[in-house]
């Protein structure tokens, strides 16, 4: 598999693409004056974290903010979804730019003065909400690039497809939604967009823009495997089958794919088993046993073979003991695959957008993100920015879905700057002859 890698001397030596840095230039100081209203919008999104599914006022405010600006606005997408449409006073190609507005199941404790005091029930559980993954930043970001580029509109050759995206963190259980959902209802049926580029908000140096090509986040798949054994009196087991002992190997097999089965030079791979449910009481064998997990891979050829070696795994291990055992697997999220030539053509632009020194490249992340889905209908690029608060040694900062996520505002400008710069770039280098 070929592994390209935004090398240092590759961002040493980009220079500002010259077909749009005009536009850029004119955009420039029309984002520095608006920032104090995307900080606005971020604050009052946080105040007001939605759970995935549920972000009724966050989709409402947006399209209120869109239609403002005189776009074409599509609400109920996949629920709570918004896009908006900008058409540029130029012919030209199609860009999306994506945010995710869904916030998390997490009692705030940063102690902010705009801190979420929101409760919600989720799995019949009565719970904080909070955005703890910074999609409240990602939302503000994006309404801002929608704001910068309306102000040049006439001037903009081609159409910006501005996709705010709800439940990226995943639908309630039985529900559908997200990215995937999004699709399904033909986000991108008319128009069709010809590439697309979203941001994650990180706990690195404020400011700072981190890209890697190809995989970048893990295809995240939740499994589980159901063993069916023999109930029986604990006291003469060989009366029965027991699951229990069945379990023990089974997650021995398990953990042996990634550990000895796959080639760890091409992509790493994990298997973590996150639950074990079997058995009532101390002297009875129970008839069955269920072990619940995660695969994180970041190719989707390996995602396949460990798939098949899973179901090899479970068979023959449950067989070589008197049990049976299936095995259900379910995809939360594909590889984050960030294409290789866009990654490529991105990078002057990401150094416009950060300075030269601030756009580095990043390591595989073995979290997901459903923005993979929309990367395998069109070319996409997704990338993350720094926002760790300053004065703390970065490995002490609190990551995303802690109670004690920080977002730096500092860092939003640059995230409003790279998309808007992206947009503008696309569409100015691939007009269509
Ligand atoms: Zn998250
Ligand atoms: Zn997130």
């Amino acid at each position: 598999m070929k592994r390209t890698l935004l090398s240092a001397a590759m961002l040493a030596s980009c220079s500002l693409p010259s077909f749009a840095a005009d536009l850029k230039a004119t955009l420039a100081p029309t984002i520095h004056q608006l920032m104090p209203q995307v900080i606005d919008w971020r604050r009052d999104i946080h105040t007001h974290p939605e759970l995935s599914n549920s972000e009724v006022r966050t989709s409402k405010l947006v399209a209120d903010e869109l239609k403002a600006l005189g776009l074409e606005v599509r609400t109920g997408i996949a629920h709570h979804g918004v896009v908006g449409i900008l058409k540029g006073g130029q012919p030209g190609p199609v860009v999306a730019l994506r945010a995710d507005m869904d916030a998390l199941p997490v009692k705030e404790q940063t102690g902010l003065p705009f801190a979420s005091k929101v409760t919600a029930t989720f799995n019949g559980e009565q719970v904080g909400v909070m955005h703890a993954c910074g999609h409240d930043a990602h939302t503000a970001i994006l309404l801002g690039v929608a704001k910068a580029l309306s102000s040049i509109r006439a001037q903009i050759p081609g159409t910006v497809m501005f996709v705010f995206q709800p439940a990226e963190e995943g639908a309630p259980p039985g529900e559908e939604g997200g990215a995937a959902l999004m699709l399904k209802e033909g986000v991108f049926n008319n128009p069709k967009p010809d590439a697309i580029f979203g941001l994650h908000v990180w706990p690195m140096e404020a400011g700072k823009i981190y890209v890697r090509p190809e995989g970048t986040m893990a295809a995240s798949d939740r499994f589980e495997v159901h063993i069916k054994g023999k109930q029986t009196h604990g006291s003469s087991p060989w009366r029965g089958v027991d699951p229990i002992t069945v379990t023990g190997s089974m997650i021995e097999a398990l953990e042996l794919i990634p550990s000895r089965q796959v080639d760890v030079t091409q992509a790493p791979a994990v298997i973590s088993i996150g639950q074990v449910k079997s058995g009532i009481r101390f002297n009875i064998i129970p008839d069955d046993a269920t072990l619940v997990g995660t695969i994180r891979t970041f190719d989707e050829g390996m995602r396949q073979d460990i798939i098949n070696k899973m179901q090899r795994t479970v068979t023959h291990v449950a067989q070589a003991t008197g049990a049976t055992a299936t095995l259900s697997v379910k995809s939360g999220a594909a590889v984050t695959w960030n294409d290789a030539k866009l990654t490529d053509w991105a990078a002057p632009t990401l150094a416009w957008a950060a300075g030269k020194e601030g756009v580095g490249t990043i390591k595989p992340i073995t979290g997901a993100e459903d923005f993979s889905y929309f990367q395998q209908k069109v070319p996409g690029v997704f990338f993350f920015l720094g926002v760790a608060p300053d004065g703390v040694p970065l490995d002490q900062v609190a990551a995303n879905h802690s109670p004690h996520f920080i977002v730096n505002e500092k860092g939003l400008e640059n995230g409003v700057r790279a998309l808007s710069g992206l947009a503008l770039d696309y569409l100015q280098s691939h007009q269509k002859s």
